[in-house]
This record gives C-alpha cells, sequence and structure tokens, in this order.
C-alpha cells in the first residue's frame, strides 16, 4: 500500500492545475517525498513533553490510527533562485507559492482522505480537523496541537535545524502536509537520522549562513527566535505585501535560500 499511497500523492501533485502558478503553468512545488510513521511509534507520546502536553498523538486524533502519511513538497528551484536575490523581503514567486501553494497543499490533505476513506479506510487531515489550534506558549511563542515538522521527523523525511525548519534530501524550502489514517502501512522507517543530524552547525559547529540571511535577528546560535520572526511575517510584511503582491501571507524564506541547505542536505563533516 506504502507505493500506492506514494504514487497517489504524486500524480496529485503532478497532475492538478491548483499546483500551477496564477498566469503560466509552472508549478509550485516539485514531486514530493513521503514518508510513513507507525501511529504507535513512542515518539509521538514523546511529543508531548518535548513540545507539549497539548501536542496529539496519532490515537488521539483518530480512535484505532495506524499510519501517519507525510509529504514534503519541494519549492522550485526557479522560485527558490528569485528568492536567492532578496535580502529584507520575499520574491513575488515566493510569496505566491506561500500563499496559493498552502491553498493547493489544503486541497491535497482532503483528497488524500477522500481517496484513503474510497478504499475503506477511515482518515483524517490533523491541519484540518476543527480541533487543531494555534497556541501562544509564553516560553517558545507560537506552537500547535499537531505539528507536521514533527510528523516529517517521526516519517524519517528530514531533520531539524538551526532556524527551526526541517532538513530533507531535498533540501530545507519545502511545505509539509500529514494525514492519519487506520491503514496499516508499513513501521517508522528504523534508519531514521538523529535530530538534528542534516544541519551543518549542528553537525559541527559551522555555516550559521541562516542566521546571516535574518534581516530581523530572529536567528542566532541559540537557535529561532519564533516571536520576533512570526511578527516579522504576520505583521511587517503582511502588511507591506499583501495588498501590493496580490498573497494573504507572503511569508518570508530569507533563510531558507542562499544557503547550503537550500536544496539538499548540505555536505560536511
Ligand atoms: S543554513 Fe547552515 S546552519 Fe542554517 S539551517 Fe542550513 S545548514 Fe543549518
Ligand atoms: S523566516 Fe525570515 S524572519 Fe523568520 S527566521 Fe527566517 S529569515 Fe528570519
Amino acid at each position: 500500500m506504502a507505493e500506492r499511497i506514494r504514487a497517489e500523492i504524486e500524480r496529485f501533485v503532478r497532475e492538478s492545475p491548483l499546483n500551477r502558478f496564477p498566469d503560466s503553468d509552472t508549478p509550485y512545488f516539485d514531486a514530493p517525498l513521503v514518508g510513513f510513521a507507525a501511529a504507535g511509534d513512542p515518539l509521538f507520546q514523546r511529543y508531548k513533553q518535548i513540545i507539549g502536553p497539548f501536542h496529539r498523538t496519532p490515537e488521539e486524533l483518530l480512535n484505532g490510527a495506524a499510519t501517519v502519511i507525510v509529504w514534503s513538497l519541494p519549492i522550485t528551484q526557479s522560485t527558490r533562485e528569485s528568492n536567492r536575490a532578496e535580502s529584507v523581503r520575499p520574491s513575488l514567486d515566493w510569496a505566491r507559492t506561500r500563499s496559493f501553494g498552502d491553498e493547493f497543499i489544503k486541497v491535497l490533505r482532503r483528497h488524500l482522505v477522500a481517496w484513503l476513506e474510497q478504499q475503506g479506510y477511515r482518515a483524517i487531515a490533523p491541519q484540518l480537523d476543527p480541533n487543531w489550534q494555534a497556541l501562544d506558549d509564553p516560553h517558545v511563542g507560537p506552537v500547535s496541537t499537531w505539528s507536521e515538522r514533527h510528523a516529517a521527523y517521526a516519517a524519517g523525511l528530514g531533520t531539524f535545524s538551526l532556524n527551526d525548519a526541517l532538513i530533507t534530501t531535498k533540501g530545507i524550502a519545502h511545505r509539509l502536509g500529514s494525514v492519519v489514517t487506520d491503514m496499516v502501512v508499513g513501521s517508522t522507517p528504523e534508519d531514521r537520522p538523529g535530530v538534528r543530524d542534516n544541519c551543518l552547525f549542528y553537525r559541527d559547529g559551522s555555516c550559521m549562513a541562516c542566521v546571516k540571511r535574518c534581516p530581523v535577528d530572529a536567528l542566532s546560535a541559540n537557535g529561532h527566535d519564533k516571536k520576533r520572526c512570526q511578527s516579522y511575517l504576520y505583521t511587517t510584511l503582511t502588511q507591506e505585501l499583501a495588498e501590493q503582491y496580490g498573497t494573504p501571507i507572503p511569508g518570508c524564506g530569507l533563510c531558507q535560500t542562499k544557503v547550503p541547505c537550500e536544496g539538499g542536505i548540505p555536505k560536511g563533516k
């Protein structure tokens, strides 16, 4: 079943007209990476300590959950290149990918749930669940009741980075999605890497290119100041660009482009 699910996600990403810029046939996203985690993986229980007790397990999301399906959609090279040229604001293509590409991912989540139901299984997209909540943790800032980055790590898709994202084999510039189902697909990969193995800073203390790219000093050797970053994204940049670009949420992504991990796992020690 893993191969059928992977093939269906790949087909939808390849063929959907919603995965296209408004004025061309160019896609927002390249072919996806798809991973699977066993819903009973003890890591999901540990996330209640690591993220917070509010973070839900697959079983809490779907009674009888067996598998968490996670995909990563790499942002195309041309969009990444357009953002490399920027130093304060995102490029128009980046902003469109952030706004309209995320709408496409919502459609993909719904499509996969419906597809699984057609096969006779139950499924839920945690991010679209009415009980999903964004919360404001007084210590770390914005958090939520389901982290797709953590689900992606559990599924072996990548590892965490200094700027709080996930570095996959296709790099750090991507968007994630996930669905929980009672279909038994397979178990969590045994060769899941260490939590931060793909980031040069955590590997050997070098790099910090993302720190230099951040226009508001939200990054440092201590990590990611989520509150500062989100204020820039959702207040400053949204006020400045939403109307000009015609994108409700322009994003930023400067720390994900023009960096060694932009399009792959960086080489190093
Ligand atoms: S730019 Fe360097 S330090 Fe920053 S996340 Fe990428 S590899 Fe890690
Ligand atoms: S997304 Fe932008 S504001 Fe946030 S940490 Fe990265 S470069 Fe800084």
